[in-house]
């Protein structure tokens, strides 16, 4: 299956590398164009690796998230777009502060739906991806991205709304993605354990809070991938001032991880064609493209193929 269009909506650079990398880089390397549009610069970012602590690298941070955005497209094999918010940071202490008033979160919602509808209707995407309610981690950011995302999806198809955004655009599905799976942690945990070897995560896992259950109950569609962890992760590298090559993203050994888990999970969250569910294809139901007619480029243009990986 090849020509089909994969937009993926995240709300800072790195995020695109962390939650379903590994399955835009499947879709790319088959012959299909996805896209990364990234809501916010990540100008608010801490320098949360400590060999990037350098002299000058918290001045340059914009500058800094910018190139490392444009090497982890180019690993992972991606479009990329930037939508020029600004990152409203990760409020913390108690009570929360204000966010600062140039924040992304405080756009409100129909003047930030607008650039997504503009892209929407620009890059003609069969399927999109984006957080869900809770926007996968509490921060503002990543709450407003499901908000404008499902606002977006939406508007996109509706010729009333945003009629200078260009032509109308249905969008066929949505997804959720769904990183945090505890049934996921116990099988690398139970794997460790077989193997004889301390499970590296074992006190974060005992720290995981399991009042409102797994969300695996949520997961509709798991994407087959574990061929391109190693893609993913030197994506998640490429972002040096955010990933910290010797943290808890690189603790369980790629071998673990391909061997008892070797998908990434997602939610359908909105359709426009029939789905059946379970499914193991984003575009599952979706009309195969009229590869002549449509843009379609090869998915191996600018794709680095000089490492080993899978093709
Ligand atoms: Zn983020």
């Amino acid at each position: 299956m090849s020509g089909y269009r994969l937009m993926a909506v995240h709300a800072h650079p790195d995020d695109e590398s962390s939650k379903g990398a590994a399955t835009m880089a499947r879709y790319a390397r088959e012959g299909n164009r996805v896209r990364v549009v990234t809501l916010t610069g990540g100008e608010r970012g801490d320098i949360l690796n400590p060999a990037m602590d350098l002299p000058g690298n918290r001045e340059r941070m914009s500058e800094l998230r910018i190139e490392e955005m444009a090497e982890a497209a180019r690993i992972l094999g991606v479009e990329h777009e930037w939508l020029g918010f600004v990152d409203s940071g990760l409020p913390e202490g108690d009570p929360k502060p204000p966010l600062p008033e140039d924040s992304f979160a405080l756009v409100p919602l129909d003047v930030a739906v607008e650039p997504l509808v503009r892209a929407i209707r620009e890059f003609k995407p069969h399927v999109m991806t984006t957080y869900d309610e809770n926007g996968g981690y509490p921060h503002p950011d990543h709450i407003r991205c499901h908000e404008v995302s499902m606002a977006a999806f939406e508007a996109a198809a509706d010729p009333e709304r945003y009629p200078d955004a260009g032509e109308p655009w249905e969008v066929a599905k949505i997804y959720y993605n769904h990183g945090f799976i505890r049934k996921r942690m116990l099988l690398f945990q139970e794997e460790y354990d077989r193997r004889g070897e301390e499970f590296p995560l074992a006190e974060w896992l005992k720290k995981w809070k399991t009042e409102h259950g797994d969300t695996m109950a949520r997961v509709t569609t798991q994407i087959e991938c574990g061929a391109y962890f190693p893609v993913r992760d030197d994506a998640l590298r490429a972002h040096a001032t955010q990933i910290d090559p010797n943290g808890s993203f690189f603790a369980v050994s790629v071998d673990v991880q391909q061997k008892v888990w070797p998908t990434e999970e997602f939610e359908l969250a909105r359709t426009r064609v029939q789905a059946t569910l379970p499914e193991n294809d984003l575009f599952a139901g979706i009309a195969a493209p009229d590869l002549a007619a449509a843009d379609v480029r090869s998915g191996h243009d600018g794709i680095d193929d000089s490492k080993d990986y899978p093709q």
